[in-house]
């Protein structure tokens, strides 16, 4: 018999391209460990479909969804209402459709990336200054919920000084942006040093980091394809312990489960193993 009836719950994941997404596979196989009557599934309404498909959906039709790229800027501007997070990331990768029609904007990547760190590392963001290497989305946000977190200080460091010092501007006070040229003095007492670029991705170098000027360290990268990147390989030769960039996604989709079901997610289910073998990473 169907554990999928005409009472699921039924939630899901909105980006394009969606095909590669993961969440389904993480979401399904919690979904079917706990025998709950709930559904998961992948929308792509298109580059331009985003406005269109909220609107469809306002009114609780579903619970709610994930939102990944290209699209995650654009859901935070369509919700009604927004976790503090979600507004100081500047992206929402959680939507909510309530009963009332009003749309929740909410942001898991940075309890993901919190929640990683933790648990890989015992990683304290009150522990001391931290260093994130790169100026993107995944940077902003890391730095939002460091910052809401206790972390006493974030330095970005970027290729383009320019979008470091746009997030440093918007997020105020604790925040620095600085050039990658000045990358060793931003290092200096750093206790975190996180990979946020895209460098390293399929393979490469990863970005050039002096780890001996911040000893002892935590170093993640965000990068999760390899899994053991060039430059975690080189942070764990320097003695340094490591976080890697599949604990982050896999732990991001926590929280959306709870918000979409309203319970936590079974916690027997080798969703690491199914993530590696979704993503034939070595
Ligand atoms: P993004 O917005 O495109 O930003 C890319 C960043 O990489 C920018 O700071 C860019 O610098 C820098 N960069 C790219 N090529 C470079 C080069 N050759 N030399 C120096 N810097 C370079 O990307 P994003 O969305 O922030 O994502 C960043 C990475 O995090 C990606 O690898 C993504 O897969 C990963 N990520 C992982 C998770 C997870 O759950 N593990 C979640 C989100 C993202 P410029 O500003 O100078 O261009």
């Amino acid at each position: 018999m169907s554990r999928v009836t005409g009472a699921a719950m039924v939630a899901g994941i909105v980006g394009h391209p969606i095909a590669h997404s993961m969440s389904p596979v993480l979401h399904n196989a919690w979904l079917e460990a706990a025998g709950l009557n709930g559904a998961y599934v992948p929308y792509s309404p298109g580059e331009t479909g985003l406005a269109r498909f909220v609107a469809g959906m306002r009114g609780g039709v579903m619970r709610g969804v994930n939102v990944t790229i290209p699209y995650k800027e654009e859901a935070l501007a369509l919700a009604d209402e927004a976790s503090d997070l979600a507004r100081l990331a500047g992206a929402a990768n959680l939507l909510l459709f309530r009963a009332d029609g009003t749309v929740f904007a909410d942001n898991t990547d940075g309890p993901g990336f919190l929640g990683a760190l933790k648990a890989q590392a015992g990683y304290d963001p009150k522990a001391g200054p931290a260093v994130i290497l790169g100026a993107g989305g995944a940077a902003r946000g890391a730095a939002a919920a460091l910052m809401l977190a206790g972390a006493p200080r974030v330095r970005i460091v970027n290729r383009t000084l320019a979008r470091a010092e746009v997030i440093a501007t918007e997020l105020g006070g604790f925040v620095s942006g600085h050039a990658e040229a000045d990358c060793r003095d931003a290092l200096i007492g750093a206790t975190l040093i996180v990979n946020a670029t895209s460098l390293g991705l399929g393979g490469g170098l990863g970005p050039p980091c002096d780890f001996a000027a911040a000893p002892g360290a935590v170093v993640m990268d965000m990068v999760y394809k390899p899994l053991e990147t060039e430059f975690l390989r080189r942070a764990a030769a320097a003695g340094h312990p490591t976080v890697d960039g599949l604990e982050m996604l896999i732990r991001q989709a926590i929280p959306a489960y709870e918000a979409f079901y309203g319970v936590a997610p079974p916690e027997d289910v080798d969703v690491r193993g199914l993530a590696l073998a979704h993503l034939g990473v070595t």
